[in-house]
């Protein structure tokens, strides 16, 4: 099956199993899992961040950033449509009476600094204390500006903001941007990066930070229910894809490149090419979408049934799947 919904559904590959097979493990929660502390060491390494901590999930690990930085009664500024504010169930709000303040995303994936200047509460007890800004890179594929970045991390600095980034795919905006992920992660005061997307691995993220903030997290990762035993299992795979799988990303991207491209050219499909910077597209698409769904099932693809189809590339999917998809999408539109 070419399984184009997303780079979660990639499955572990033969070398991945063999890492987890071999991981030596320990209890976790004791600290004593050395294949969960090579994890977190790498990560914090690599990331430039002083620790890390090994969560169950990308939900999970902004929510522990988003608990570490803010109280009950404070606020965070964050995109209408970030993962971190509409697609984890509110929990900000229902674990840490954490108000969220979003704003609409500029269309390349930034947060306007006027525009949440202006959202900045006053120092006033009518007000939730505005305590952090959270950015996402990337953002539906489309990677943040460096020169951006810094200017975020000054505006933040200006008005006493902390700086949360959530980098589900922050590897696939440092690999097209042909720079080492530090030089996107420097500006953060914590980072949160999915091993379970593009990366490869089945289960997990990492939240990456400064000692205490780690350890703050330690905790009320264990109050949510996240303190894993054996973990290593896990780990193992993300050690895995940490060391083997950034480079190759590159490869999602030109398959997504391919795929836009030869897409664009069906009369009934539209595609902004300049939003097609990684291995998301998004395609507007004039058809009946059960159709087109059951014609490409019965070919072994798989997609969404949304008319502004999201179709992303990743390591399970090869370029001649790319090229037998496009043929695919040509026999039905033509
Ligand atoms: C996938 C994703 C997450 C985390 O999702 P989980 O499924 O909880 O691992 C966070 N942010 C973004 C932008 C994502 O795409």
């Amino acid at each position: 099956m070419i399984d184009l919904r997303s780079d979660t559904v990639t499955k572990p590959s033969a070398d991945m199993l063999k890492a987890m097979i071999n991981a030596m493990v320990g209890d976790d929660v004791y600290g004593e899992d050395p294949t969960v502390n090579e994890l977190e060491a790498l990560a914090a390494k690599m990331m430039g961040t002083q620790d890390a901590i090994f969560c169950t999930s990308g939900t999970q690990s902004n929510l522990l950033a988003l608990l570490v930085h803010c109280e009950r009664g404070d606020e965070y500024i964050v995109g209408q449509h970030a993962h971190t504010y509409r697609y984890e169930g509110g929990g900000a709000a229902v674990f840490g009476s954490i108000q969220p303040q979003p704003l609409d995303f500029e269309e390349d994936g930034t947060l306007s600094l006027e525009k949440v200047s202006q959202f900045i509460k006053p120092d006033d007890f009518h007000f939730a204390n505005t305590k952090l800004l959270c950015l996402e890179n990337t953002h539906a594929g489309k990677i943040l500006p460096l020169d951006y970045l810094k200017e975020a991390k000054k505006f933040a600095d200006d008005n006493r903001l902390i700086l949360h980034l959530d980098g589900a795919r922050v590897f696939n905006a440092a690999v097209k941007l042909k720079v080492d992920v530090k030089e996107i992660t420097c500006f953060f005061d914590t980072i949160s990066c999915c091993l379970s997307k593009g990366l490869g691995a089945p289960v997990g993220s990492v939240l990456c930070g400064a000692g205490d903030q780690i350890k703050k997290a330690r905790r009320w990762r264990k109050v949510l229910g996240g303190g894993m035993r054996q973990a290593g299992i896990l780990a193992a795979a993300g050690i895995y894809a940490l060391s083997n799988n950034i480079h190759r990303l590159e490869k999602d991207h030109d398959n997504a490149l391919v795929l836009a491209k030869a897409l664009s050219e069906i009369k009934n499909i539209h595609i902004n090419m300049e939003m097609v910077q990684t291995n998301i597209i998004f395609a507007d698409i004039k058809a009946d979408m059960d159709t087109l769904y059951d014609f490409l099932k019965e070919k072994g693809i798989i997609i969404d049934k949304n008319n502004n189809l999201r179709l992303v590339t990743h390591l399970d999917i090869s370029s001649p799947d790319i090229d037998y998809t496009i043929k695919a999408f040509k026999a039905f539109f033509d």
